[in-house]
C-alpha cells in the first residue's frame, strides 16, 4: 500500500496559467490573502470595487507583483482551455522526473517536503464584495470543437421516474417565509439542458475488467458515487483524504457498487496517472460564463473501486488541492456539476451520491435543480462534514456566477448566509437527503453556537436529518505486526516484548536519551489552533520532568513551529521537534511513544487517537467531538478505560491528565500494560462505521 504523502512541487508558472480564469472574473473578499487581492485588483473586470477591497489590494501589489500577470484579461480565458483540452486526453500532465523520485524515495528521509496541509482553504477571509462581473466575463467564445452536440440525457436510456420528493429543502422558518424556495414549483425550464455535453470524440467506453470481488455479506446492493476533493493515496491533506479512501473500500465489500469522483490534479503522483484510462470527454457550460468547458474522464480501477477523475487542465492543473477562495469557488463549482455530468455521461446512475464537505457541497443542490430531470437526478445525496470550519462562503454574485444555480436556490433557507454572501456547505445542507458527521459528539456540539461557526441554527433546524459516524482507521495501512516503517513489528501477543525495542529505535533515530524506561509522548498534528497547541505551550517546562521525553511531528504555524524548535534547544536528549511531514515517521512515533497528546479545541472525529490505541498507545484528549465518543477515560481503581481525559479547555486540565498518564505509567505499570493490551484489541477499523453507512443508504432507498 502505498503510503506516500502526495504532495506537490510548485508549478508556478502552470499555475499561473491555469488559474487565470478563475481569478479574473472572481471578485475578491478583502481579508483574502495577499495573492488573491493582488490577483484582483488587476483582473477582475470589476465594475464597482467594494472600498475595502480597494485598499487591500495596492498592499499587496509590492508584495506579490508575480502573481499580476496571473491574472491577465478575461480574453485569454477561451483559448487557455483550447489548448488544454486535447493535452487532458493524454494520460499525463507534465511532472519532472526527479519530482517524481523524489515523491517516491521519501519512505525514510527525514522529508523535509512541505505538506499539502499548509494549502487550507482561508474561507475565513473577511467579507468586502465586488460586484459578480457577469456581463463583461469571457466572451461567450464557443469552443465546442465537436462535429455534433448530443446532449447526454438523450444519449441515456430512459431512467423510471424515480420522484424526487424532497426536492425543496426546508426553509428555516425563522428566516423566510416568503422566500420558500420550492424548488418544485421553481421553473427550472432554462436549467434543464444546463449540462450540453458534447461528446468530444466518439471513442467507445473501454470497460475494465473487474478486479476483486470480496466475498458479500447478506445485505442489499446499492450503488453510491462518493465525490470530493482529495482521496488517499492520490492526494491527501487531512482526515477527508483517508475517509475517502478506506469508507469505499469497506463498503465494497458491504455488497456495495462505489465510484469514486475526483478531481484529476497535476500533483496525483505519476504512478497512478499512468495507469488512469480514457473513459470519454464532453463540453459543459457552466454557470453564467457563456461558454463551454472540456471534461475528461480518466478511470483508475483499485481493490473493487472504481476512481472516476475529472480532467480539465484549466482547473486543475495547479498542483495543490487547496489555493484560495479566489480559485477554489470557481473550481468547485466546474466540479461539482461536472461531477453529476459525468455520471449521466457514464450512464452510471447511482442510489446515491455521497458528497464531502464544502467542495462537493453543491452537488445535492444541483441534484435537485439543474439535474432534476436528468437521469442522476433520481439518486438521493448524503452530505457529510468532515470539518465545519470550512464553508466554502464567497459573494452572492460570484457563486451565482459559477455555479449558475437558480435564484431560488440563494435564500435564508438554502445558500445565502447574510445580505452580501452565499455558502456553499449551508446550501448544501439544506439540500441534502441525509447530513452526516464525523462522531456523535461533533454532531451535536455542532448544533451549538460555540461550535456550529456561524451554521449552528441552520443544523438545529435540520438536525432530523444529521447524524453522527465515527471514522475508523485502515488495518492494512495501519498495522503494527506488518508495518514496514518499524524497527520492530509487534502484534497484541507480544507488543510488551517489542514496543520498547521501538522506543529504543526512536530515541537512537530522533537523538533522544536512549532508555526505555522514559515516559515518552508523541504529538502528531498539524500544527495551528485547532489542536490546542497554545495549551500545550503553556506546559512544557512542568511537563519536563527529567523522566518524560515529548516528540513532536508537524507542520503548520509559524508561531508553533518555533516554539517547539525553542524546547528541543532548551530540552536537549529529552525534547524533539520534527518540523515537518513525514509519513514513515510517524508511523515509528506511534510505535515508539506509550502516549499521544490530542487536546484539541474542537475535533470532528481524529484519527491519531485512534492509531495510537491501535499500536499500543494510552492517548491523552481533551474531551471533545471524535476523542470524546473513542477514548474511555482510565480508571484507576478498575484499570478500565483506554486513556487520560480533560474536559474544559484549560491548560492546567491538560496538565493534571498528563500527571494522571505519568502516575499510571510509572507507578500502576501493571495496569498500564493490561490498557495497552485492550487498546490495541479495540476494534478502530472502518468495518464497524461502513456499516452504519451501509444502514443510512438503505434508511435512504427502501425498495
Ligand atoms: P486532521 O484531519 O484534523 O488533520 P486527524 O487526526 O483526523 O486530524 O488526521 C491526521 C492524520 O494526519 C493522522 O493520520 C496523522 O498521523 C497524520 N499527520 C498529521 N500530521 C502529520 C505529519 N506532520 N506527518 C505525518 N503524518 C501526519
Amino acid at each position: 500500500m502505498a503510503r506516500k504523502k502526495t504532495t506537490s512541487k510548485k508549478k508556478q508558472t502552470a499555475a499561473k496559467t491555469a488559474s487565470s480564469a478563475a481569478k479574473k472574473a472572481a471578485p475578491v473578499k478583502a481579508k483574502a490573502e495577499a495573492v488573491e487581492a493582488a490577483a484582483v485588483e488587476t483582473a477582475a473586470p470589476v465594475k464597482e470595487v467594494a472600498p475595502v477591497a480597494k485598499e487591500v489590494a495596492p498592499a499587496v501589489k509590492e508584495t506579490v507583483p508575480a502573481v499580476k500577470e496571473a491574472a491577465p484579461a478575461v480574453k485569454e480565458t477561451a483559448p487557455a482551455a483550447k489548448e488544454v483540452a486535447p493535452a487532458a486526453k493524454k494520460t499525463a500532465p507534465a511532472k519532472s522526473t526527479a519530482a517524481r523520485k523524489k515523491a517516491a524515495s521519501q519512505k525514510k528521509a527525514p522529508a523535509k517536503e512541505e505538506p499539502v496541509k499548509e494549502a487550507a482553504p482561508v474561507e475565513k477571509a473577511a467579507p468586502a464584495v465586488e460586484e459578480a462581473p457577469v456581463e463583461e466575463a469571457a466572451p461567450a467564445v464557443e469552443e465546442a470543437p465537436v462535429e455534433k452536440a448530443a446532449p447526454i440525457e438523450e444519449a441515456a436510456p430512459a431512467v423510471e421516474e424515480v420522484p424526487v420528493e424532497e426536492a425543496a429543502p426546508a426553509v428555516e422558518e425563522a428566516l423566510v417565509e416568503e422566500a420558500a424556495p420550492a424548488v418544485e414549483e421553481a421553473p427550472v425550464e432554462e436549467a434543464a439542458p444546463a449540462v450540453e455535453e458534447t461528446p468530444v470524440e466518439e471513442e467507445p467506453v473501454k470497460e475494465e475488467a473487474p478486479v476483486y470481488v470480496p466475498p458479500m455479506p447478506d445485505t442489499p446492493r446499492r450503488s453510491v458515487a462518493f465525490i470530493g476533493s482529495e482521496c488517499h493515496p492520490f492526494v491527501k491533506t487531512g482526515g477527508l483524504g483517508d475517509v475517502m479512501y478506506a469508507l469505499p473500500r469497506e463498503l465494497v465489500k458491504l455488497n456495495c457498487d462505489v465510484r469514486v469522483i475526483l478531481p484529476r490534479y497535476g500533483c496525483i503522483p505519476w504512478e497512478y496517472q499512468e495507469k488512469m484510462q480514457y473513459r470519454g470527454a464532453f463540453q459543459m457550460d457552466l454557470g453564467e460564463t457563456g461558454r463551454t468547458y472540456y471534461v475528461g474522464i480518466m478511470e483508475y480501477v483499485c481493490d473493487g473501486v472504481v476512481y472516476d477523475f475529472i480532467d480539465n487542465q484549466e482547473f486543475f492543473y495547479v498542483g495543490n488541492p487547496y489555493l484560495n477562495l479566489v480559485d477554489d469557488i470557481p473550481r468547485y463549482c466546474f466540479f461539482s456539476k461536472a461531477a453529476l455530468a459525468a455520471l449521466n455521461f457514464l450512464n452510471w446512475i447511482p442510489d446515491i451520491v455521497h458528497c464531502h464537505d464544502w467542495q462537493a457541497a453543491l452537488v445535492p443542490v444541483y441534484l435537485r435543480t439543474i439535474f432534476k430531470t436528468s437521469p442522476v437526478g433520481r439518486a438521493k445525496s448524503v452530505l457529510t462534514i468532515h470539518n465545519l470550519r470550512f464553508q466554502g462562503v464567497y459573494n452572492i454574485p460570484t457563486i451565482r456566477y459559477w455555479s449558475g444555480l437558480p435564484n431560488e436556490v440563494f435564500t435564508m433557507g438554502a445558500l445565502q448566509q447574510n445580505y452580501l454572501d452565499a455558502n456553499m456547505l449551508k446550501g448544501g445542507l439544506a439540500y441534502a437527503d441525509r447530513i452526516t458527521t464525523v462522531s456523535h459528539t461533533y454532531a451535536q456540539e455542532i448544533q451549538t453556537p460555540e461550535y456550529g461557526e456561524g451554521l449552528d441554527a441552520h443544523l438545529r433546524y435540520h438536525s432530523g436529518k444529521l447524524r453522527g459516524i465515527v471514522n475508523g482507521i485502515d488495518y492494512d495501512m495501519w498495522n503494527p505486526a506488518t508495518d514496514p516503517s518499524l524497527a520492530v513489528n509487534y502484534g497484541l501477543l507480544d507488543v510488551l516484548q517489542h514496543k520498547w525495542e521501538n522506543k529504543l529505535a526512536l530515541q537512537r533515530e530522533l537523538g533522544l536519551w536512549q532508555d526505555a524506561g522514559k515516559f515518552v509522548i508523541g504529538l502528531i498534528s498539524r500544527l495551528t489552533n485547532q489542536k490546542g497547541l497554545d495549551l500545550v505551550n503553556a506546559i512544557i517546562p512542568q511537563v519536563m520532568d527529567g523522566n518524560t521525553q515529548v516528540i513532536v511531528l508537524g507542520t503548520g504555524d509559524k508561531q508553533y513551529e518555533d516554539t517547539f524548535r525553542y524546547y528541543e534547544n532548551t530540552y536537549k536528549g529529552m525534547f524533539s521537534a520534527c518540523i515537518q511531514y513525514d509519513e514513515s515517521r510517524a508511523h515509528r512515533i506511534y510505535a515508539g511513544s506509550d502516549s499521544l497528546l490530542v487536546p484539541s479545541r474542537f475535533e470532528p472525529c481524529g484519527l491519531s487517537q485512534l492509531i495510537d490505541m491501535h499500536y499500543g498507545g494510552l492517548p491523552i484528549v481533551r474531551e471533545t467531538g471524535g476523542l470524546k465518543d473513542t477514548v474511555e477515560p482510565y480508571n484507576d481503581q478498575t484499570g478500565g478505560g483506554n486513556g487520560f481525559t480533560f474536559d474544559r479547555y484549560d491548560a492546567g486540565l491538560l496538565l493534571d491528565a498528563i500527571n494522571r498518564a505519568k502516575t499510571a505509567y510509572f507507578t500502576n505499570r501493571y495496569h498500564w500494560d493490561e490498557v495497552v493490551q485492550r487498546n490495541m484489541d479495540k476494534d478502530v477499523s472502518w468495518n464497524r462505521s461502513a456499516w452504519q453507512y451501509k444502514d443510512l443508504y438503505l434508511e435512504l432507498t427502501r425498495w
